[in-house]
């Protein structure tokens, strides 16, 4: 099993065998409240017959095509109704199946799009630490996790690190930090200075890094590093897999933010979680300047996956759209957002909680650390699973991501659970 102590696993097997709502019932058919969307992925909630239905009625009419050299309607469907909800003119879409694909793949048309532009030598990626990008190779190197890095060091594409935007002087703060983001922004400014901006080819952010403890950007950070990629012609990528589809109050933090990257991408709620599926949206210069430099009647971007963009799939995602649209869920969430803020942030009385972050649905408690970093973080995770509650925990943080429809009732729920657990941690 992926991410799993497995011997720990196998004594102690954790398993789901049912979910409806905002719940997960396990094989005893006791009731688990899902605090993060699974992970991060069914934003409307588990078990959508509209989606179940969808797929089911897909797979009678055309279970699969490749999009190689012939393609489908619901593929051109789905891209079209997710370039509706992206910032204006980000509405080229590649299709693909998974967070890590879209990472892999927009490192490919950013370098692909440099070189279409006559400009090879760059080459060089930048990102963050504490990011996570996925675990193929491309995002295994953009990744700033070491244990996920060290294994395979030697083979992964050249990048260089921001520092994370963690501070200690922001710690315990609701929303974006007040101060450090022009400062730690200018990390990127030193790294054109230090490498030449000619060998540079992109910046990837996760605009909220999530996975790995929820880490909100300081106000002006986003803006600052938007500055410095346009004064030095690097792409700006966004990786929304986390972000994305309401989670930070609009249908993407770039909106939030108020920050347009030249390239988004997305998975996870794409489908609900329902079937995998991912994709990146690119600004339709890069499309268009990859298209214009490439042979006339050849093919243009060499790259693409068996199931990018199956029937299956681009039917689960227009049903999982139809629902957002349908029950206003960006909006519902960003109304929800202050009363998760308020109940989150109550919780920082508790002796064991070091510090608080949250950004719309977003939210993580940092435990103390005790013995070994992370050991306590993980163990209690395993305690809040057994006290029917379930979360991520990434080293000592405990991850929240409520799903969009979840009421005021399942706040309540998660948030008793978890106090109840935390107040007997010191
Ligand atoms: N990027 C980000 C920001 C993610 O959070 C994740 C998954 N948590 C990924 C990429 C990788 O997605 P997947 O697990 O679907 O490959």
């Amino acid at each position: 099993m992926p991410f799993t102590p497995n011997r720990d696993f196998k004594r102690a097997p954790r398993l789901f065998a049912r979910a409806q709502g905002l719940y997960y019932y396990d094989p005893a058919g006791r009731a688990i409240i899902d605090g993060v969307s699974g992970l991060f992925a069914t934003a409307a909630g588990h078990g959508r017959e509209e989606i179940a239905q969808a797929v089911h009625d897909q797979l009678r009419e055309l279970d699969f095509t490749p999009n190689f050299l012939r393609s489908h309607p619901l593929a051109f469907e789905a891209t079209r109704r997710l370039a509706a909800l992206l910032p204006q003119g980000l509405d080229r879409l590649f299709l693909v199946n998974s967070g890590s694909e879209a990472v892999d793949t927009a490192i490919k048309i950013a370098l692909a799009w440099h070189r279409a532009r006559g400009d090879g030598r760059r080459s060089l990626l930048v990102s963050r630490e504490r990011a996570y990008h996925g675990v193929n190779i491309g995002g295994t190197a953009l990744g700033g996790i070491l244990n996920n890095r060290k294994a395979f060091a030697d083979v992964l594409p050249a990048v260089a690190h921001l520092r994370h935007t963690w501070r200690a002087e922001s710690v315990f703060s609701r929303g974006q930090p007040e101060t450090g983001g022009e400062e730690l922004a200018h990390d990127l400014q030193r790294i054109v200075e230090l490498r030449g901006a000619e060998n540079i080819a992109a910046v990837f952010v996760e605009p909220i890094a999530g996975s790995t403890g929820v880490l909100v950007p300081p106000r002006g950070y986003l803006e600052n590093l938007r500055a410095i990629c346009d004064r030095h012609g690097l792409l700006l990528v966004f990786d929304e897999v986390i972000c994305g589809f309401g989670r930070t109050g609009k249908a993407f933090a770039a909106q939030s933010f108020g920050v347009r990257p030249d390239i988004i991408t997305v998975a996870k709620a794409i489908t609900n979680g329902t079937i995998p599926m991912g994709a990146v949206a690119v600004d339709r210069r890069i499309h268009d300047d990859i298209l214009a430099a490439a042979p006339e009647d050849g093919i243009e971007f060499f790259h693409g996956y068996t199931w990018g963009g199956n029937p299956a799939a681009c039917a689960a995602s227009i049903a999982a759209l139809d629902i957002f649209e349908r029950e206003r869920l960006f909006e519902r969430g960003e109304a929800l957002a202050p009363r998760f803020a308020e109940r989150l942030h109550a919780l920082a009385d508790l002796p064991a909680v070091a510090d608080i972050r949250s950004y719309g649905l977003l939210g993580a408690v940092e435990l103390k650390p005790e013995g070994q970093p992370g050991r306590r973080g993980y163990e209690v995770q395993k305690t809040l699973f057994d006290a029917g509650l379930h979360l991520k925990s990434t080293g000592d943080a405990l991850i929240l991501a409520p799903a969009l429809v979840a009421e005021t009732a399942h706040l309540d729920e998660i948030f008793s659970i978890l106090r109840r657990v935390l107040a007997t941690l010191r």
